[in-house]
């Protein structure tokens, strides 16, 4: 008998009292683990995460956080040949485990990496400006995101044992969610090494990180208001968990990525002699393939115009002639086994129902030839390529997740996108296309159906074919898709860990704001010292220091001069008549931009000094023109201090109000800057 896959919990490894039930090799149907979670404390599970876990990351910044999942993706890049290796077993080829375990850890790395320069060095995130909620400025409102003290569950489909836990894992790490995750017990194996590796590596705080290995019986009675269910699988577990009484009456909030029955589409406008059609029919047969067309995302049906339909379905058929199939180590092998014999049974029962309306024009369900493998003891089974009769409805209706996809012909743009919705909300659709006309009604019909849209020619087709073309999520891109989909989102860059987070709405006073965010809110106090803040290290400056500049007039000569010197002879700054006809001016005006230069020269400190680097401008506003003779101020004051993680130097915001002699501000805007922690640098 093979060893128990164990569970980790409470900082431990647990293997379950009874003997479990065996987990077989799709290849070899070899027993490769038996899993079980019987006995297993889920109560202390999720107790361990909301008291160890969640405040261990409440003590780590956005930063820190990001630091410590850019380590776990280094140290798994180092074990990727073990993850490979196992990965075979579960049918994948090298090239779909790819997707899963490269495409894992580099979805890791990416969400990282965006945190980084997206989110502040902190544990608390703003959304969105300031809102005036009084006329004197006294009381005003900030949207702020925090973290939450509950726990992110994910309950994971067998298709992608490893990215499908790690691209959930770090949006919940990043927003300060331990997570318990729950894989599919069909792949449960290849999951259990990942979490073991990265547990072992000692580099997330405890608690942060748990495996439920076997059931989930009861799980869900133990999660509440604060907690947080992330379920990809099928459309029926879905209804039994948005049905479960945590769900319905006790808060827990859950999002689905369910079935999807996703179509590529052909535009109108393509020819046989286009590149496109090239293209459309490798995107057909390669999402087909790869994983053995077990992809939530891969193309079930291809919408192509009546006129082509022959054509196409032939182009198609022949490419999937050439796939050879058969043992995944082998390398002649382009397409490996499904995940299981069960697996490969419901795939047959769907083809069953799609011939109801559709004839087969590719494949032979019950037969297969296969390479260095036993076509009866691995789930092995041929691409299919299916034609559905006008008006069928099972294509819309029926997923058949394995190497099969149903050609569709349609009759003008707008029933392409009439047939795309009949699959009522889908994850992600492609329209394959050169006519911009045709792209734009397209994508603008397919929008409110799906999650993603591919638009795809001869001029993306390249980087979009290294992007991992139609089937592949990306990091910084939205993953879900509404209605049948599930109704869910995953990743889409920060989008992901807000998903995590709680948004709130703060009204206070602009010092409270300050002090609650963190940042510099207009109208608190600002310390106008002795010391210039430009020769302030970032050890040594705070948020409100300031200064407040000496005057300076704007002569005519200098707004002459600056035209002549930048080539900016824009008529408002030189010609005087035309000025004066200007409705918003009445005059000649200074230039913005010698507003803003003029200003920098009035609050630099130009000494050598910790101050590095200016690297732009934030929400530069010109609010009043400024006329020969105006008189011009500038009051800057430190908003937003961010050091940087592994670097000697840090990014700090300036608030920059530029005002006339009335005092009314004629320019805003925020400096960014780049400036040493300490100043003068400790020798290396
Ligand atoms: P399931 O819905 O059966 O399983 C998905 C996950 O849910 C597994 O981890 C499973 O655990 C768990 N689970 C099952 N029952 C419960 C329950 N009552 N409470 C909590 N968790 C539960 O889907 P499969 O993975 O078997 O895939 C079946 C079908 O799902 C596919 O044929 C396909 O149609 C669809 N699918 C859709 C995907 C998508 O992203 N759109 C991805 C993958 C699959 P266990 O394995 O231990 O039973």
């Amino acid at each position: 008998m093979t060893a128990l896959l164990e569970s980790y919990s409470a900082g431990r490894w647990y293997a379950a009292t009874d003997e479990g039930r065996p987990v077989l090799d799709a290849v070899t149907g070899e027993e490769v683990a038996r899993i079980s979670s019987t006995g297993l404390d889920l109560g202390a599970m999720v107790a361990h995460a909301r008291t160890v876990g969640a405040p261990a990351l409440a003590e780590l910044t956005f930063h820190e956080r990001a630091g410590l999942l850019k380590a776990v993706a280094k140290h798994l890049t180092g074990l990727k040949d073990e993850l490979h290796e196992l990965s075979f077993r579960t049918g994948a080829t090298r090239r779909d485990s790819a997707v899963d375990i490269d495409g894992g850890i580099g979805t890791v790395f990416s969400i990282a990496s965006k945190a980084t320069r997206e989110l502040p060095n902190d544990t608390i995130h703003l959304d969105g400006g300031l809102e005036r909620l009084g006329r004197e400025g006294t009381f005003l409102g900030q949207h702020v995101w925090t973290s939450r003290p509950g726990v992110a569950v994910q309950v994971n489909a067998f298709n992608f044992p490893v990215w499908g836990f790690l691209e959930k894992l770090a949006p919940a790490f990043l927003a300060g969610a331990p997570t318990i995750v729950k894989p599919a017990a069909q792949t449960a194996y290849l999951t259990e090494l990942v979490v073991r590796r990265t547990i072992e590596s000692g580099l997330l705080p405890d608690g942060t990180l748990q495996l439920l290995a076997g059931s989930p019986a009861g799980l869900l009675d133990e999660l509440g208001v604060q907690d947080r269910v992330a379920f990809t699988g099928s459309a029926h577990t879905a209804g039994l968990l948005r049905n479960h009484p945590s769900v319905l009456h006790g808060g827990v909030e859950l999002t689905v990525e369910a079935d999807s029955l996703n179509c590529s589409i052909l535009g109108p406008d393509v020819t046989e002699e286009d590149p496109e059609l090239d293209l459309f029919v490798r995107s057909v047969v390669a999402e087909m393939t790869v994983k053995a067309g077990q992809k939530c995302t891969a193309i079930r049906r291809v919408l192509v115009p009546r006129a082509l339909a022959a054509t196409v379905t032939e182009a198609i058929a022949a490419r999937l002639a050439t796939v050879v199939v058969g043992d995944p180590r082998s390398d002649a092998v382009r397409m490996g086994a499904l995940v299981s014999l069960e697996q490969r049974e419901e795939v047959r029962k769907a083809i069953q129902s799609l011939r109801a309306s559709s004839e087969i024009v590719f494949g032979d369900p019950d037969h297969v030839d296969v390479v260095d493998a036993d076509a009866e003891r691995g789930a092995f089974l041929s691409p299919a390529l299916l034609r559905a009769a006008d008006g069928a409805v099972e294509p819309h209706d029926v997923e058949p997740f394995g190497p099969v996809s149903t050609v569709v012909a349609y009759d003008g743009v707008a029933d392409a996108v009439r047939l795309a919705a009949r699959g009522r909300g889908s994850l992600v659709a492609s329209v394959v296309t050169r006519d911009p006309a045709v792209a734009r009604s397209v994508v603008l019909g397919l929008a409110p159906w799906h999650g993603r849209v591919l638009v795809l020619d001869r001029d993306d087709a390249a980087e979009a074919a290294a992007a991992g073309g139609h089937g592949s999520p990306l990091p910084a891109l939205v993953h879900g898709g509404p209605g049948r989909a599930g109704g869910g989102e995953e990743l889409g860059g920060i989008r992901g860990v807000l998903h995590h987070m709680q948004r709130t709405a703060v009204q206070a006073s602009p010092e409270m704001l300050t002090a609650i965010t963190g940042r510099w809110t207009t109208g608190s106090r600002r310390a106008v010292g002795d010391v210039h803040p430009f020769r302030k290290s970032l050890a040594d400056l705070r948020v409100g220091d300031a200064i407040a500049s000496a005057p300076r007039r704007v002569t005519l000569a200098d707004i002459d001069h600056f035209a002549e010197f930048t080539g900016d002879t824009f008529y408002a700054h030189t010609d005087p008549e035309a000025a004066a006809a200007n409705p918003l001016f009445g005059g000649i005006v200074a230039h913005g931009y010698l507003v803003v230069s003029l200003a920098a020269g009035l609050f630099v400190d130009p000494d050598p000094g910790p101050v590095l680097a200016n690297f732009g401008v934030d929400s530069l506003r010109f609010l009043t023109p400024v006329k020969a003779d105006d008189t011009i101020a500038v009051t800057l004051t430190v908003k937003q201090i961010t050091p940087r993680t592994n670097a000697d130097y840090g990014e700090v915001r300036w608030d920059a109000v530029v005002a006339n002699a009335g005092g009314e501000p004629v320019a805003t805007y925020d400096v960014l800057t780049l400036v040493a922690k300490e100043w003068p640098p400790t020798p290396a």
